[in-house]
């Protein structure tokens, strides 16, 4: 068959899907919460929302994780909700107390979600940190969050040893090593792991995992926490400035819940894999407490991508719903045809979030898996899906979707007032949702700052159609002024990524006397590709018949990557500074 299909303006629904607009109905968020059966004279903890519950069920003995690194082993509900009681019984026998920040700075080892869970159970505050991070962005987080207890391996420990003496608040260290990650360890597996601690030089009170986990009982008395109360923390970047610490409170459950259900369209029979690493918002709201509080299974991923690795992956546990990212969509486009051999049939739906989704990435889905990809938008912030392509709407590629129900969104202009149907503004929501942030950590100007006039302000541009479709311009620092005329970026890389040479690419303003700005394209070539001038002059002229004459990129590079986050965002002022000789900063450092 071709590899060409229809490009459709509009892709309709599959027929025969569940009632969502039954489901929807005329809902308030306070119906969600009347609904959720976990809770208990108004108190919750998210973890049990999560976990527990289905322990205490006859979903018990589900796998609720299926994990995959070294080597592959599962876990049942039972198992996570009794493995986190003990963690969080060890937390407790060393002192901890609510609302102490602890932090988990692992690769995706299971250790990684099962203290997350536990640390919640406590009512302490989870905070997570990529395991790609150096000492400078470590420092950030536990610094400024003033963490008492980092829990590690010894080899990401010596990260944190040149900066320990100056991080006051770090009582103690909780070492994971050895090779049983279900940390109920035999007497080998626990020397083994004190024999990787000695070596890694830790401080007289520092904690091995494996040891204590294994003394501690499986009971535990769950914290009930008050809605409000906060149950996790991640930093995020601004465009200037230290990482900020958003945190969300325990209620955030109830919308990922719902989110999870309605965007991610997940049914308990579903087997699930988020790619998202829980050092990213992605990673721990539909990661972990999404997912498992529909009771669904989830696949983990510990390992470099791959994508043979990743197809192999989605065919060995029959994964049905896989939620990603359009930076790694693009790297499985530019290995076109690895999908070849494997049996993707157990795919039933595919959703995107972290950047902007090209139409192109959409079409590739339907052309690879015979399924589109869904694009839905939040932020770290907002904690939980906001505006989305859910299953029962129409796809309109290149467009984000519409709010969920309960989300009020808009476009706002400088004064807070909502601008009409079709014009490019700031995206704005109304705060009431309950995933919203809680504040950000010690920095309450900093929280009052993305307020105005009753919205919450996003940073984004973007505009809505008169149909209700939202369509992302770029964050407001990425747009480019150019003789007076605004171009988002998204519009320009997505012209230039249909064309086949082109798998990536990231388009700034550069300064110009005359125009103000002008357009340069850094562009990625797919395999199989060269740079040269004459392929340089055949993207100028595809792309010239696809972009208004002042969205066309004066200046091209051809470059082998993009500067992106760890979350795969392409770093566009990363793009903008080298250009401009200026400073660049720590790309490591990024979510
Ligand atoms: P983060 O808080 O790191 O998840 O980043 C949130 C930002 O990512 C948003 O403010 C947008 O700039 C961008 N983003 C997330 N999802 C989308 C999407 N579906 N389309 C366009 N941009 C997105």
């Amino acid at each position: 068959m071709a590899d060409i299909i229809e490009k459709p303006a509009v892709i309709d629904p599959p027929p025969n899907l569940r009632d969502y607009d039954a489901m929807f109905g005329t809902f308030k968020w306070q119906d969600a919460y009347d609904r959720i059966e976990w809770f208990e004279d108004g108190t919750l903890n998210a973890a049990a929302s999560a976990v527990d519950r289905h322990a205490e069920s006859s979903r018990k003995n589900k796998v609720a994780m299926y994990w995959e690194g070294e080597s592959a082993e599962k876990y049942t509900f039972l198992e996570l909700s009794s493995l986190s009681n003990r963690f969080a019984n060890v937390l407790t026998d060393i002192g901890i107390e609510r609302r102490d920040r602890v932090f988990i700075f692992l690769p995706r080892v299971p250790e990684l979600y099962v203290s997350f869970l536990g640390i919640l159970k406590t009512g302490a505050i989870a905070g997570t940190m990529f395991s790609a991070f150096g000492p400078e962005g470590l420092y950030d987080r536990l610094h400024d969050s003033g963490a008492r207890y980092l829990i590690t391996n010894s080899k990401l420990l010596e990260r944190v040893q040149g900066i320990r003496d100056d991080l006051p608040d770090l009582e103690r260290v909780i070492l994971v090593d050895g090779t049983d990650h279900s940390g109920t360890a035999n007497a080998a597996d626990a020397s083994d792991a004190a024999n990787a601690a000695n070596a890694a030089d830790v401080a007289e009170n520092d904690v091995i995992y494996s040891e204590a986990i294994a003394s501690a009982s499986r009971k535990f008395d769950v914290a009930r926490m008050s809605p409000d109360d906060p149950a996790f923390m991640l930093y995020t970047s601004g465009t200037t400035g230290k990482p900020k610490g958003v945190v969300h409170r325990h209620l955030a459950i109830a919308q990922q819940h719902a989110t999870t259900e309605w965007v991610l369209d997940l049914h308990e029979e579903d087997i699930y894999w988020c790619t998202a690493d829980p050092g990213w918002v992605t990673g721990i709201s539909y990661g972990m407490l999404g997912p498992w509080s529909c009771g669904s299974s989830i696949v983990v991923h510990d390992g470099r991508f791959d994508p043979n690795i990743w197809y192999s992956m989605i065919e060995r546990y029959q994964v049905s719903v896989w939620y990603s990212a359009p930076t790694a969509f693009r790297m499985l486009m530019r290995a076109e045809g690895a999908h070849r051999g494997h049996d993707l049939a157990s795919l039933r739906h595919i959703c995107s979030v972290g950047e902007p989704l090209n139409s192109e990435i959409v079409y590739w889905g339907i052309r690879t898996f015979g399924l589109p990809i869904h694009d839905n938008f939040w932020q770290t912030e907002t904690g939980g899906i906001l505006i989305a392509n859910y299953p029962s709407v129409p796809i309109k590629p290149g467009w984000m979707g519409k709010p969920i129900p309960g989300i009020k969104a808009a476009i706002v202009d400088e004064a807070g007032k909502e601008v009409s149907r079709g014009v490019e503004g700031n995206l704005a929501l109304l705060p009431n949702f309950p995933s919203m942030m809680l504040t950000i950590w010690k920095n309450p100007a900093k929280y009052e700052e993305y307020f105005m006039g009753g919205w919450y302000l996003t940073g984004d541009r973007a505009l809505q159609h008169e149909d209700g479709y939202f369509l992302f311009i770029g964050r407001a620092d990425d747009v480019i002024n150019t003789s007076g005329e605004r171009v988002g970026p998204f519009e320009v890389e997505s012209a230039l990524i249909a064309h086949p040479a082109i798998v990536e690419a990231g388009v700034i303003g550069k300064p110009d006397p005359l125009r103000g700005e002008i357009i340069k394209a850094f562009v990625v070539l797919s395999d199989g590709y060269e740079p040269s001038e004459e392929l340089e002059a055949e993207v100028r002229r595809f792309v010239k018949t696809r972009l208004a004459g002042h969205a066309y990129p004066r200046e091209f590079e051809f470059v082998e990557t993009l500067p992106k986050t760890r979350s795969g965002k392409i770093v566009r002022r990363m793009l903008r500074a080298q250009e401009l000789g200026l400073p660049i900063g720590d790309v490591s450092t990024l979510e």
